[in-house]
């Protein structure tokens, strides 16, 4: 079995909330005897301090080595005033480009103990919210043409999308549906765009040979609308790269905690990049206070997408469900009024334990 495992945990909390989903890992490691090794990687600012460069070629080398990869966060007000390429953020750009990850897979769910977070109404979400937003990560407009014209009054950037990058997401998309609950929506622009006409064109041609899913198709202004008028209609999305941008943020604010939220980035082969969705947030840096939530469900998607083991997948996804259930929360996802006496604010290192002394002793 894949067991190989490149660490990055980057800048600012990164190194707090790896070290937590490392625990979960070895956790997982142990009860089923998987051999899971580890090794770690400087990239962003820590990399720029000790090698000089955001990515150093023997981090990148390293990564493509393994079988996955499992990041923190990159970045801080101690880089702010570097350009462009020697950015820490370039770091973790190029990490993305080396990998040829090209799918990526945001969650989006509400646990029922956190309904409260969810700044929307409570029957929207009633029983749980669970949305995957599969994104386009490598073409479209953030890579078309783009330029200015000569006397710098005019700007443009190109969207531009081949069937074949559209067809190897959408077989991601259709995929991940048939193993959620059989719906796949493609969210585009295609009552404007030429591009997401191919789009659709693409998506109606691979449906019939995957009965399996119900394909649907909706514009993205609508799509917008409906993340917060009726969240539960969604199971899967796919869309491009900076539609998937935007939506993907605001399905994340739609389940009121950041600090909960994972992300899975996937090419054709090769090791897969998994990370939770927030920065660096160097304000909780070394204070013990960062919720390592979203980067434990990041190793849970780890060992689901790139070492192929769902029973560790799914021992993580229980045990910080059963820590919730047991009144743990971190600054960031504990309620406030009378919720609140149920509940115990814990720092990062006992939410950490907490979840790895639940996946050894817990059946999922
Ligand atoms: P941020 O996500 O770091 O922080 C936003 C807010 O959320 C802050 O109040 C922070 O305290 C809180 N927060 C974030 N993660 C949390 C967690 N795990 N537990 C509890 N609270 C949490 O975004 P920002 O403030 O815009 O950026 C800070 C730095 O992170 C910048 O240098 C930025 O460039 C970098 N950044 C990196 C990534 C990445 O590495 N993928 C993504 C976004 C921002």
């Amino acid at each position: 079995m894949k067991n190989r495992i490149a660490l990055t945990p980057g800048d600012g909390i990164g190194p707090d909330v790896v070290a937590q989903a490392r625990l979960a890992l070895l956790a997982v490691s142990e009860r089923f005897d998987l051999g899971l090794s580890f090794v770690e990687l400087p990239l962003g600012g820590r990399a720029i301090d000790e090698v000089g460069e955001p990515l150093p070629p023997a981090t990148l080398a390293a990564c493509r080595a393994s079988d996955a990869v499992l990041l923190g966060a990159v970045g801080g007000p101690k880089w702010d005033a570097l350009a462009g390429p020697m950015r820490p953020e370039a770091g973790l750009l190029g990490l993305r480009a080396g990998l040829g990850v090209y799918a990526n897979l945001r969650p989006a769910r509400v646990f029922p103990e956190l309904a409260s977070a969810c700044p929307l109404r409570p029957d929207l979400v009633e029983g749980g919210l669970d949305i995957l937003i599969v994104r386009e990560l490598t073409g479209g407009m953030y890579f078309g043409d783009r330029g200015r014209s000569p006397d710098g009054e005019e700007a443009w950037d190109t969207e531009r999308y081949s069937r074949k990058e559209i067809r190897r997401l959408l077989e991601r998309a259709f995929e991940s549906a048939r193993l959620r609950r059989g719906k796949l929506c493609v969210v585009d622009k295609a009552n404007i765009l030429e591009s997401s006409r191919l789009w659709r064109e693409t998506a109606a041609s691979m449906a019939a040979a995957r009965p399996a899913v119900e394909l649907s198709f909706m514009y993205v202004d609508n799509c917008a609308m409906q993340l917060v008028a009726n969240p539960r209609q969604f199971d899967v999305i796919a869309t491009s790269n900076m539609f998937g941008d935007i939506l993907s943020d605001e399905a994340a604010m739609v389940t009121g905690s950041i600090g909960m939220l994972a992300s899975a980035s996937l090419g054709d082969s090769g090791p897969g990049l998994y990370e939770p969705i927030h920065g660096s947030a160097p304000d909780l840096a070394g204070r013990d206070r960062a919720n390592p939530l979203a980067t434990i469900l990041s190793a849970a998607l780890l060992l689901r997408h790139s070492l192929g083991f769902e029973p560790g997948a799914l021992a993580i996804e229980a045990a910080v469900a059963s820590a919730l259930a047991d009144g743990l929360r971190c600054a960031d996802i504990a309620s406030r009024g009378n919720a609140a006496a149920l509940e115990r604010v814990v720092g990062t290192r006992e939410m950490g334990a907490a979840v790895a002394e639940r996946i050894r002793k817990e059946t999922p």
